[in-house]
Order: structure tokens, then sequence, then C-alpha cells
């Protein structure tokens, strides 16, 4: 696996035995055991919904049954469900190279962005921009938006091209609000050189690690990043609108304030004061009572990939995502070239995520091909305008998936399997 990756990829893939041979040398492999892959179906969609680790059901089962349906209100303090938000903090830290004390389980990525970037903001007084990119995933957007509004209009949100952030940067920014790995195309930005660029112009970071943490190495406290917030229910598999992450690096906690001051952000919350004051540490970023089963689901998630990285780092998890898509990409590339499918993700792997994306035709065509494909049992999905995006998530991804998902895209292409009305509807989550 490692002699793999540090070539850079499987050049030269030919056959699904070399695919198979892959496998067997991939130290990772055993850790697709741990998770419900159901038979016929090939999942490149991890990065929009993980797969469900085989532990989840039974710790929830234990959560509701014994912790909650026995125990009662005790399993606040004897199950730990108080701490619960900072203990599975401690953990995601070690997978976004963050201190134990500096991430908190909270809320969803879209809350914890408003928290952060109200923080953010109030630190840099004086300024008035917050920039970030036009193609941002929508909700990051929003929010500032939103909290532009609500802080009455002074701020503007300066929205520029993502390969125009550095340049973007001025002593009239306040926050750069950016997100590591594009949603669309997978282009992973450079966290170290853009928080110095950053830092250099006197602005904050927010970083959205929603495609970067569980999938590859991420380093916040060695790229001297600010803030961040992360999703639990894409590499994390922590199940369907898991509870989100957010950072704040242990230099800003002291000054932090964020305007979501609920009691579990208190310092004493079980004195039940008249006056909030924040917690000293990472737990003023808190605000109500965390959502316990949905937590015991993301730590499960959490703890399967610990285990199953068992020693190996994050590095090993990058190594084998960058073989995965290194080895699709250049399996596509025949077929990319006869059918017009444009690769908008990067070819290096460190400029990508793991997720490798084509742009076709227009949106019906590439929204019909996504779902000619999922009716052969292979999951990606569609983004708009016309973006065919398949995730390739290194826990539970063989590279005989990568070869047989190729297969079945030359005969969907092949055949015109696309071209047919049923794949045309478009379903409300696409
Ligand atoms: C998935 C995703 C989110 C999700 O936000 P929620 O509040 O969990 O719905 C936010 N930002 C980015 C960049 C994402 O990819």
């Amino acid at each position: 696996m490692k002699n793999v990756a540090q070539s850079g990829g499987p050049n030269g893939v030919r056959s699904r035995e070399q695919c198979a041979e892959l496998d067997a040398l991939d130290r990772l492999a055993p850790a697709r055991a741990r998770f419900k892959l159901p038979p016929g179906v090939i999942y490149l969609d991890g990065n929009s919904l993980g797969a469900m680790p085989l532990v989840t059901a039974s710790r929830v089962q234990d959560a509701l049954e014994r912790q909650w349906g026995d125990r009662l209100i005790a399993s606040w303090n004897d199950a730990g469900w108080v701490d619960l938000p900072q203990r599975l903090g401690a953990k995601i830290a070690a997978l976004v190279g963050a201190a134990d004390d500096e991430v908190v389980v909270a809320d969803s990525t879209s809350v914890n962005l408003f928290k952060l970037l109200s923080g953010a903001l109030a630190q840099r007084p004086g300024r008035q921009v917050i920039l970030s990119e036009r193609g941002n995933f929508p909700t990051d957007l929003y929010i500032a938006q939103g909290l532009i509004r609500q802080l009455g209009g002074q701020h503007e949100l300066r929205l520029v091209e993502r390969q125009d952030l550095a340049a973007g940067l001025n002593s009239e920014v306040a926050v750069l609000l950016a997100t590591q790995v594009d949603y669309r195309s997978g282009s992973r930005l450079d966290m170290a050189s853009l928080t110095g660029a950053a830092h250099a112009a006197g602005a904050l970071t927010i970083w959205d690690l929603a495609h970067s943490a569980g999938a590859f190495r991420v380093e916040l406290n060695a790229a001297q990043a600010d803030f961040a917030v992360g999703c639990g229910y894409k590499y994390l598999n922590g199940g369907p609108g898991a509870p989100a992450f957010l950072f704040v690096a242990r230099r800003h906690q002291q000054d932090f304030t964020q305007p979501l001051s609920g009691w579990f952000g208190h310092e004493q919350p079980f004195r039940f004061e008249t006056d909030y004051r924040p917690a000293p540490g990472i737990a003023r970023a808190l605000c109500g009572s965390p959502p316990i089963l949905s937590m015991v689901a993301l730590e499960a998630g959490v703890d399967t990939m610990r285990e199953a990285l068992a020693g190996d780092s994050m590095a090993a998890l990058e190594s084998k995502a960058a073989a995965l898509t290194t080895c699709f990409i250049d399996l596509v590339a025949p077929l990319a070239e006869e059918y017009q499918l444009e690769l908008v993700t990067p070819r290096a792997p460190a400029a990508r995520g793991n997720q490798v994306s084509y742009a076709l035709g227009d949106g019906e065509h590439a929204y019909a091909l996504v779902q000619a494909l999922i009716a052969r049992g292979v999951v990606g999905d569609f983004r708009t305008p016309n973006i065919a995006r398949f995730g390739f998530a290194p826990l539970y991804l063989r590279f005989v998936d990568v070869w047989d998902a190729v297969g079945h895209l030359r005969t969907v292409l092949a055949n015109r399997e696309w071209d047919n009305a049923r794949f045309r509807t478009r379903q409300s989550v696409t």
C-alpha cells in the first residue's frame, strides 16, 4: 500500500486482478468488515452520507434500552452523557490535528458556523469584510448573510473565485471563511499557506472541514488555523443528520464569545444563575442539551475510524484515498475522452479531497447518468449545474470496487442507458 501511494497512485492498473492485488496489500482493507454495506452496491457517496458502522446499532440500542430505559436520568452522570460533547470532541481532535480541549461536538455545521463567525467578527472590530468564495457550499454563504443582517448590515460578505482568495485578503478583511475541499470539484485548498496569508493581512480564518475530516490528514494546529467546523455524517460516519463539531484554537478561547449563549456554555450550568458567564474553555461554544442518541451514533463512527486505523495515522488513510481516486481517474480517462466527461477535479492527489467529479453536458444529462449508475448499484450523486460526483471513503472501499464501478460506467455510456425518461425525474435530494 505504502509504495503504491508514495509513487502517486497505481498508474497503469489494467486488470481486476491487479486491483485485487492492491487490496491484498492494503493495510486498511480489514476496516471494510466494520461497516454494513448492502450486497450489490458500490457506495461512492460516503462524502455525502457515510456508511453505517456495524457497532452503531448496538451502541444506540444500549443507549436506548440500558442507559435511558433502565437508568433514566441517572445516565446524565453515570453514562457520561453530560460531557459527551467534550469527550467526543477530543476524539475528533486527534483526527484533525487539534488538541483535546480545542474541539467540541454540537449542533449542525450551519449553526456552528454562525457561532464561530460571530465570535471571529467580534475579535476583529473595525474590519467589515467576511471574505469567501462564490462557489462555497450555500449554507456557509447563507449563514454569513443571515449574521450580517442580524448585526445591522454594517458588514459585507465579499465573494471571489476560489483561486483568488489569497489575493482578496487585505486590511478590510476580518475573517476568511473557506471550505477546504470544494463540494463540487473536490479541489483542496492549502490550509497552511492560506491561513498564513490571512494572518499576514490581519484576518482570522474559519475553515469548513465538511469534506476533510475523516477523509485525509488535516493539521489544524500545524496550519495555525483559528477556527473550524466539520460535519459528522460524511467521512466520520455518524449517521443522517449527525451532530457537527467545531474547533477554537486554544489561543482564542479566552476571548471567544458567541451569541447562542445557552446554559450548556455556562461556566456552571447546574447553579442555575440568572446571568450568563461563559465556561472557561471550548465549552463556551455549546448552547443547549446535547442530542445524546445522535452523539452516541457519531461516537460509534469515530471509534470505528480510530480502531480501524489501529496505530496507523491519518496519513495512511490519505495514501489509500489518493490511490483510489488516482485509480478511478486513470481508468475513466479513456471514457472521459470518448464521451466528453470533463474531469473537474485536480489530478495532483494533494490538490484534491477524496472525490472525483466530472462535468457533463447539461444538467439533465449528468443527472440521468448518475441515476443510471445508481440503478446498477453504483451510488454517486449529482450536483448542479452538471456535475456527476463520486466519493471514495478509504475505510470501506476497495480497488476492485473502483474497477467494477468503472465497468458499470463504461456499459452505461456505451449503451446510452442514461437516455431513459425514468432517469430524468429529479427527487428532492439529488
Ligand atoms: C455538507 C456540508 C455542510 C452541511 O451543513 P449542515 O448544517 O450539516 O447541513 C456545510 N458546509 C459544507 C461545505 C458541506 O459540504
